[in-house]
């Protein structure tokens, strides 16, 4: 049975050490709250070796992203042995924050790749930017997923949690995020490309979850209509009320 996840995605926030400090805290007391639920924090990568030093609890420590190569010159880089040696356990990879900065789903295979190699699983984001009446979308969200599995084996593809975050919910209030139905219909998608790709069993094995403005008002019926494992939670993570509420949630279904 797959477990349970929630994955808090920081991105560039907040602006300063006491705070990030203070969220953190809040953040592991969640996780502690919650033990059938497996809560990671992403932060960013200059809050992450004071952040993840200390007991760690049952929170579980993530990267907003990981560099493609393991060593050598590369400015500005994070590598997964540097991670792996904080405990990082997760990286997300391929958001579209980071597609539109002109990250290709090749870069992408590749810190999949290299994120398995280290033991970190990797979190593949994928989502279409629109949606047309013709399915188009459909297309290329099936290009986007082969593309970025890349020389990815039936054993490790198990070890893959996929994150359908529709680029257009991104960001949004609850309301706007995407209907239980049509999440559902989605997920069963996905199921489909990812046997032809690698058979029903190991298909059915893959952790799926979704992102864009996932809030505690939504979780619930998205959990259930939409038949996730769990959620990818962008600004709704910056607010220990509104995260510990999904966890909770979350905590409660299924
Ligand atoms: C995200 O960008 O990964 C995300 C889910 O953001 P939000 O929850 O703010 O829509």
């Amino acid at each position: 049975m797959i477990k349970k996840i929630v994955i808090a995605n920081w991105k560039m926030n907040p602006n300063g050490r006491l705070e990030a400090k203070r969220l953190f805290a809040q953040t592991k007391k969640i996780a502690s709250s919650f033990p059938k639920v497996n809560v990671v924090v992403a932060v960013p990568f200059v809050y992450q070796s004071e952040l993840f030093s200390g007991k760690k609890g049952k929170l579980l420590y993530g990267s907003q992203d990981l560099f493609s190569e393991e060593k050598g010159s590369f400015t500005g880089e994070v590598s997964a042995i540097q991670l792996k040696d904080i405990f990082v356990k997760y990286a997300i990879v391929g958001h579209s924050e980071r597609r539109a900065l002109g990250e290709s789903d090749e870069i992408v295979a590749k810190k999949i790749r290299t994120a398995l190699r280290n033991n970190i699983t990797p979190i593949l984001c994928v989502g279409e930017r629109e949606r047309d009446d013709h399915g188009s979308y459909l297309e290329f969200l099936k290009n986007e997923i082969r593309k970025s599995l890349t020389n990815i084996s039936k054993t490790e593809i198990k070890k893959i949690i996929i994150a359908y975050e529709p680029i257009w919910a991104i960001g949004k209030r609850g309301k706007d995020a995407m209907s239980p139905p049509k999440l559902h219909e989605m997920v069963i998608f996905f199921r489909k490309v990812l046997t032809d790709m690698y058979g029903r069993d190991n298909a059915d094995r893959v952790t799926i979850i979704y992102g864009g403005s996932a809030e505690s008002s939504n979780v619930g019926e998205l959990m259930r209509g939409g038949e996730v494992s769990g959620f990818l939670v962008g600004h709704a993570s910056l607010s220990s009320r509104d995260f510990g509420e999904i966890v909770r949630i979350v905590s409660g279904n299924r």
